[in-house]
């Protein structure tokens, strides 16, 4: 890969704010800066920052005063030339200053493109370029930290030492390939394939903390289910209230179900709130039931809210019937109304002819808050058995996993296709096919567009 053009973007959130930084990266940013500080002759001392005047390109006008700071290559962020303006964050301003960069021969930069360099020029390997996008987005200060690690080459690695033994095995294979005329002995044959087995072995112990590490990055999705006012608005509101997420704008938001999302230990947990699930000849009503239906199926959990004072509990007990197939947690709300007693009475009413199993619940006051903490704990609790370690270095990537699981295909295939006396040219196959599966993770294999897939996943700026 090859970048002639410089680039330019936003670095910082389009928005008002107190700074707003433009970043230009490629063979010459500092000619288009010197045109806009109107200055031919200007070379900043790299990584100082200077105060400068900027202009419009004829010179005319003062658009603003900035700090630049330059960056030679390779000692930047892409390795390239680099140049970030730091100008007031007006965003007429900032459009107007990239406007000026762009007229005067720089391209706006893609999604991604600021790393994709980076990458080229082997300033990072691609996990760690994903670790950047990935500290970004990320939900919880777990996912922060996880993408932190990740970001100083952790995964890299550890899979380095399985990359390099796997490359023996398979050197040692191509050399008996080439100069040994008879087959392998067979205690030879037998040492390569436990060689093969501790690769695989390694490999899927990191595949392993996928599980947490998919948790703690994208969390549980939580649908909340209920007959019409058992208190379903009223527990969303609780929940969410001040455990409520930074990033609460969720796309696919419809008028009737609203979705949050909060955190319950270092988890994040989205929750949607459906429609009154109950028959209704109301068409409108009726699409959002429907939708109601659908949104309980595609989550990870249902809560199913009772009202504890109520007489009829007919309806309950359909609603109680359809969730009991999936993960769920039966919520008897409205405690602070009922006495103990009757809470009791409600609870064998309702739970009369229904098995063991299907007993999940927890009561709750969603008015007093009482019962909240129990609640939270028991929503993550599925998804989150106290044996789950989620401190240590996580795979939390669903492109990284299924690579490690392509790649611990390959090298056991391979392994009992060398036991069985399958000649080495094949075994080779899978194992090539192995490491290439490794490599793509760090990027050292991967394809052209598989690259721009992946980095157009980035924000622009980034
Ligand atoms: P939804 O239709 O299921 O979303 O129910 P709402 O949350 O709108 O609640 C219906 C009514 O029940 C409202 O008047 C709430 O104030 C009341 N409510 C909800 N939860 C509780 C609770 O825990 N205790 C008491 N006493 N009232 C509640």
């Amino acid at each position: 890969m090859y970048f002639v053009d410089t680039i330019v973007a936003l670095a910082t959130p389009l928005g008002r704010s107190g700074i707003g930084v433009i970043r230009l990266s490629g063979d010459d940013p500092l000619n288009i800066v010197r045109s806009i500080v109107n200055d031919k002759e200007f070379t900043p001392v790299p990584r100082q920052a200077v105060l400068q005047q900027l202009y419009t390109t004829d010179g005319s006008a003062v658009i603003d005063r900035a700090l630049v700071t330059y960056f030679r290559t390779p000692h930047s962020f892409t390795g390239e030339d680099v140049v970030e303006i730091s100008c007031h964050g007006s965003p007429v301003l900032l459009r107007l200053v990239i406007d000026e960069c762009l007229s005067l021969g720089a391209r706006m930069a893609e999604p991604g493109e600021f790393s994709l360099r980076a990458l080229a020029h082997g300033r990072m390997d691609l996990t760690e370029a994903e670790a950047i996008r990935d500290l970004i987005d990320a939900q919880t200060i777990a996912a922060a930290r996880q993408a932190v690690r990740q970001m100083s080459g952790e995964f890299s690695h550890q899979l380095q030492p399985i990359k390099d033994e796997l490359l023996d095995v398979i050197v040692f294979l191509e050399s008996a390939l080439e100069f040994v005329e008879d087959d392998l002995p067979e205690f030879q044959t037998e040492s390569l394939g436990l060689r093969l087995r501790a690769v695989a072995d390694s490999v899927a112990a990191m595949a392993a903390t996928y599980r947490a590490g998919h948790l703690v990055r994208e969390g549980i999705r939580v649908a909340i289910v209920g007959r019409p006012n058992v208190g379903k608005s009223s527990l969303f509101n609780a929940l969410v209230g001040d455990d409520r997420a930074i990033v609460t704008e969720i796309p696919g938001t419809t008028r009737d179900q609203i979705r949050e999302r909060f955190i319950v230990e270092n988890i994040p947990v989205s929750l949607v709130d459906t429609a009154g699930l109950r028959e209704t000849a109301d068409t409108v009503e009726k699409i959002g039931v429907e939708r109601a239906r659908r949104t309980m199926i595609d989550a990870d959990l249902v809560m199913a809210v009772v009202d504890v004072t109520d007489e009829d509990i007919e309806d309950d007990l359909e609603i109680l019937e359809s969730v009991a197939a999936m993960r769920h947690v039966i919520v008897l709300n409205k405690i602070d109304k009922a006495d103990a007693k009757s809470v009791e009475a409600f609870r064998n009413r309702l739970f009369e002819n229904m098995s063991s199993d299907q007993l999940q619940h927890v009561a709750i006051s969603a008015k007093s808050g009482s019962g909240l903490d129990s609640l939270k704990s028991a929503l993550i609790k599925p998804f989150s058995p106290s044996d789950m370690n989620l401190d240590g270095f996580l795979v939390s990537d669903a492109r990284h996993y299924d690579l490690l699981r392509r790649a611990h295909d390959e090298v056991i295939t391979s392994a009992d296709l060398l036991r069985s006396g399958t000649s080495e040219e094949i075994v080779l196959v899978g194992l090539h096919n192995g490491l290439r599966f490794l490599g793509e993770i760090t990027g050292e294999t991967t394809t052209e567009d598989m690259l721009t897939r992946i980095f157009s996943t980035f924000c622009i700026g980034k």
